[in-house]
């Protein structure tokens, strides 16, 4: 009677689990939804964390938990390394913070997968083919997704070269690695108790997210940060599959997704294909980079001061701001709005231009304008402002570099060469404001500012965008 009592009981609180997972997923699918506008980003957020809490208090419950006690250990340690991190880490290391959550979370899906394996071994019984599938796939994917993700931070933190790293027969070399992982692994299908063939694949495996990320560098960066964060997606849904939790495998699969629609949407807005990205590698071409060669000395700059550009932007009719990695730099969202709002007061109308990668993180330049209270009305997309510039008065460029630069549009030698840029040189003037003459991102000059409708206004954003508030306020 007690054993009855008690398996129902247990089944009962299995359910439960269930039901609460199926509540964490639709959480989590709501949650993606509402990030996908600005509007709604920040309510996304919360919906999907309350998912999350649910989920972890759910699996907390789970019987099967055997040590609560190290468990508290590792969210009181994880918790304190998180709000140190998250206070530290400014808004434009985002790329690099997100490289290590992606590699942390490859790291913890291989541990799970060789952990399963181990466990499997020690049982001493035959290991199922399923079970030694999902093992290797967690322990590929999870270790691919490590490596590639510290190689990533190391290149985005500028402890290594940032440029794409390629040597002779690269490619053969890597298929053949490949090659050789896949005969492993079917080796190991059919004579499971091996484990130092396992531990190889492990090693095949880190080695292989180092090989991936190699060649690939520049503007690709972010590119490839989505894709690894696509793959720490499937790592968790992997791991999920070895610890049979339905959470895992759907809150992985659901971050597998939507990294890989986040890639979609990069490469199509660096107009590359995921394969030339991959196997390209961009960044490495000639072009005129600064400091090179081709550096034009001899170009004649137009500059003028903060008074100038109030008259400007002032008696202007349209003003369209184009926000880069600078303004963020800067922190001078602001002040832009400010400014923004004195020129609407003055009769200008005011449009901001947003470029898919200006900055260092997708939506970057939305979240910083929607922390400044921008209307979201007045942001428009690349292909939505790019036809207004030919009857725009004045394109105001603050702190952005690449996502203007001509040269992409018809210097085949330039390493961003392709990708769509904001055609600030059709308006008819063009400020840019940025501290000199230093390249962006990709390390390329930008023709834009030797342009003869190009008028320079030099120093920090946030400095020089106050001066122009007050300035136009005089006006
Ligand atoms: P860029 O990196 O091309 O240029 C930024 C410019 O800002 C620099 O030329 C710099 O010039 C200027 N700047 C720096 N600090 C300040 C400051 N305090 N005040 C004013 N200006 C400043 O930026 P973009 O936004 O145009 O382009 C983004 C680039 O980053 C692209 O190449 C993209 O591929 C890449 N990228 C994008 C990611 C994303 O997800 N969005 C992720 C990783 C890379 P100066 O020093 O002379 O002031």
């Amino acid at each position: 009677m007690n054993d009855t009592l008690c398996n129902e009981a247990l089944s009962g609180l299995t359910t439960g689990i269930e039901l609460t997972y199926l509540v964490a997923a639709a959480l989590f699918i709501v949650g993606l939804k509402q990030l996908g506008s600005p509007a709604t980003a920040r309510q996304g957020n919360i919906v999907a964390a309350v998912g999350m809490l649910l989920a972890t208090v759910a699996t907390m419950i789970n019987l099967s938990v055997l040590n609560y006690e190290m468990i508290l250990v590792a969210i009181i340690i994880g918790s304190i390394i998180g709000a140190i991190t998250a206070q530290k880490v400014a808004m434009t290391e985002m790329p690099q913070m997100v490289g290590i959550f992606n590699g942390l979370g490859g790291a913890a899906s291989a541990l799970v997968a060789v952990g399963e394996f181990w466990r499997l071994l020690d049982t001493g019984s035959t290991i199922p083919i399923d079970a030694t599938l999902v093992a290797i796939l967690g322990v590929f994917i999870g270790g691919v997704t490590l490596t590639g993700s510290l190689l990533a931070f190391a290149k985005l933190q500028g402890l290594v070269s940032g440029s794409p790293v390629t040597f002779p027969l690269q490619q053969p070399f890597n298929i053949f690695l490949f090659l050789s992982f896949i005969a492993g692994s079917v080796y190991l299908f059919f004579n499971p108790v091996n484990p130092l063939l396992f531990l190889a694949l492990t090693v095949v495996s880190l080695v292989f997210g180092v090989l991936f990320v190699l060649p690939i560098g520049g503007g690709d960066m972010p590119v490839v940060i989505s894709l690894l964060n696509s793959f720490s997606g499937l790592a968790a849904s992997a791991a999920g599959f070895i610890l049979m939790n339905n959470m895992l495998i759907v809150a992985g699969a659901l971050v597998g997704a939507s990294g890989i629609i986040l890639t979609q949407i990069m490469c199509k807005a660096m107009n590359r294909s995921l394969v030339s990205v991959l196997f390209g590698a961009f960044g490495s071409a000639g072009g005129t980079v600064v400091g090179g060669s081709g550096t034009a000395t001899d170009k004649v700059v137009h500059s003028i001061d903060t008074e100038e550009g109030a008259m400007m932007l002032g008696y202007a009719r349209s003003v369209v701001i184009v926000p880069g990695y600078g303004m963020a730099v800067a922190q001078a969202q602001h002040t832009v709005r400010e400014l923004a709002s004195q020129l609407e007061k003055m009769g200008v109308e005011v449009k901001y231009a947003i470029h898919p990668v200006a900055g260092r993180m997708p939506g970057h330049m939305n979240v910083l304008l929607a922390e400044a209270n921008v209307p979201y009305n007045q942001l428009y997309d690349m292909d939505d402002i790019n036809p207004q510039f030919e009857q725009t008065d004045v394109a105001l460029i603050i702190g952005a570099n690449d996502v203007v630069n001509p040269a992409a549009r018809h210097d085949q030698s330039s390493p961003i060469y392709g990708m769509p840029i904001l055609e600030v040189d059709k308006a008819h003037h063009t400020i840019v404001i940025k501290r000199g003459m230093s390249a962006g991102f990709a390390g390329v000059e930008n023709e834009l500012f030797y342009d003869d409708k190009t008028m320079m206004l030099f120093g920090s954003a946030q400095d020089v965008v106050s001066k122009l508030v007050a300035e136009v306020k005089q006006l």
